[in-house]
């Protein structure tokens, strides 16, 4: 058994659905990402299932995978999305999406971002601080729109999750101190061109455990408290995304459990009408995807046995970035030969460049490997460092594999840079 579900071994060879990943590689060359669309739609199901007959909106944490087939199928299954930049908007309307289901969250929207999503018509901006309210006004203003937001706020809780991908403690750059939270709404309800429509908090990535989510509801649910004594009213509450995926052990934090536990505590508190919403990206993509990539060299030295492959940091951050653990499965195992302890190294000419550390297998130059887990934050992270031409990506639908984004040529990486006259 491997940690995804929709990428198992059939007679010794492990497969994407119905398809072997040799037939892939071969078909397509290295490194190549292969999502599974039936794990797409299993891990929706299990927010759908969790939401049952409450109003719940998911929108996709879509900086974990932005991808056109892997949107347009959260699409189709009636998701929406939650947005970081401009681009990112361009990519949700570029398939169709419904404006009104996008939530648009980031520390540093500039102005031409907030006029696109302003007339786009966007569901809400997650204003992250005091001075993006009174540029998000006046922008709003000016093109004679309302803007509708909602305070982001730092409910200063611990996520037990890796710094880096831990944003809602007070020394994190990100949200509105909850303390000041009172006051900056009231100045909101004071500015032109503002509709006060909800709350939200994003506190971390990869969260395993459900206390982080009830201690931070329980500081918005007092903050709610609070602005309806001001006269302030919202129609929704915005919990973030951040629920865990199985690298490698992981106990997980189901959605079905956290939100029973959310809706008794809304319900508790008399807030059961307010539509909860949600922005799930790692758990929605991370175990939908695999890097497959072929081993170039085997090299022994007194210290370590390297295996180098052709994919690298550029493709996959993730490793030296957050010093993240990806599992990593033979895709033909050899299962008569004697292991060896490898780490497993990109050709990228820094020392960061590995992709898992300590890793016994056994291996021939030509073999190739599939790094697992690798939906989310893997692609959208990747880089043309060493002018190396991103991969190609592949969704497979049972027996059919469909080319979703053609490798890149080298030639393309600088056909728009000059020189001088
Ligand atoms: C990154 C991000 C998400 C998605 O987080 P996951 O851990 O992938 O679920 C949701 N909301 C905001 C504001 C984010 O920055």
């Amino acid at each position: 058994m491997t940690v995804a579900p929709h990428f198992q071994f059939k007679d010794g060879v492990l497969h994407a659905e119905e398809i072997s990943l040799a037939n892939l590689a071969h078909d397509h060359g290295t490194p190549l990402y292969v999502y599974s669309r039936q794990a797409l739609h299993d891990a929706w199901e299990a927010y759908r299932s969790a939401a049952g007959d409450r109003d719940v909106l998911v929108c996709f944490g879509m900086k974990a995978n932005s991808n056109l087939a892997v949107l347009n199928e959260f699409r189709q299954l009636g998701s929406g999305f939650d947005i970081v930049s401009g681009g990112e908007l361009a990519r949700v309307l570029a398939i169709g999406g419904d404006p009104a289901r996008i939530v648009f969250s980031g520390v540093g929207k500039q102005t031409w971002e907030l006029q696109a999503a302003l007339q786009a018509g966007v569901k809400c901006f997650n204003v992250e601080s005091e001075s993006e309210l009174l540029r998000l006004s006046d922008v709003a203003v000016a093109l004679n729109l309302t803007a509708p937001v909602s305070l982001r706020v730092n409910p200063d809780v611990d996520a037990h999750t890796h710094p880096y991908i831990s944003t809602g403690l007070k020394e994190n750059k990100f949200g509105i101190d909850i303390d000041d939270a009172v006051r900056i709404y009231t100045l909101a309800a004071t500015l032109p061109g503002l509709d006060i429509v909800g709350v939200d908090c994003h506190i971390g990535s990869q969260i395993t455990e459900v206390a982080p989510y009830l201690d931070a509801l329980d500081k918005l649910i007092v903050l709610i408290k609070a602005l309806q004594a001001n006269g302030i009213t919202l129609k929704h509450l915005d919990l973030g995304g951040g629920i865990g995926i199985r690298y490698t052990d992981e106990t997980l934090l189901a959605p079905s459990v956290l939100l029973a536990k959310v809706f008794a505590a809304l319900d508790h508190h008399q807030l059961g009408h307010l539509q909860l919403v949600l922005e799930p990206g790692r758990s929605l993509v991370g175990n939908a995807g695999v890097l497959l990539t072929t081993v170039e060299y085997l090299k022994h030295a007194p210290a370590k046995n390297f295996a180098i492959v052709d994919a690298a940091m550029n493709d996959l951050l993730r490793p030296t970035l957050y010093d993240a653990w990806h599992s990593v499965e033979a895709v033909t195992p050899r299962t008569e030969a004697t292991k060896k302890t490898y780490d497993i190294v990109g050709p990228i000419c820094e020392s960061g460049d590995w992709l898992a550390r300590d890793r016994d297998f056994a291996l021939a130059e030509g073999d190739l490997l599939a790094i697992m887990s690798a939906g989310a934050y893997a692609f959208t992270m990747a880089s043309h460092y060493n002018t190396r031409p991103r991969a190609a990506e592949i969704m497979v639908d049972g027996t059919q594999a469909h080319v979703v984004r053609p490798r890149e040529t080298v030639a393309s990486l600088f056909s728009s840079e000059t020189v001088l006259p």
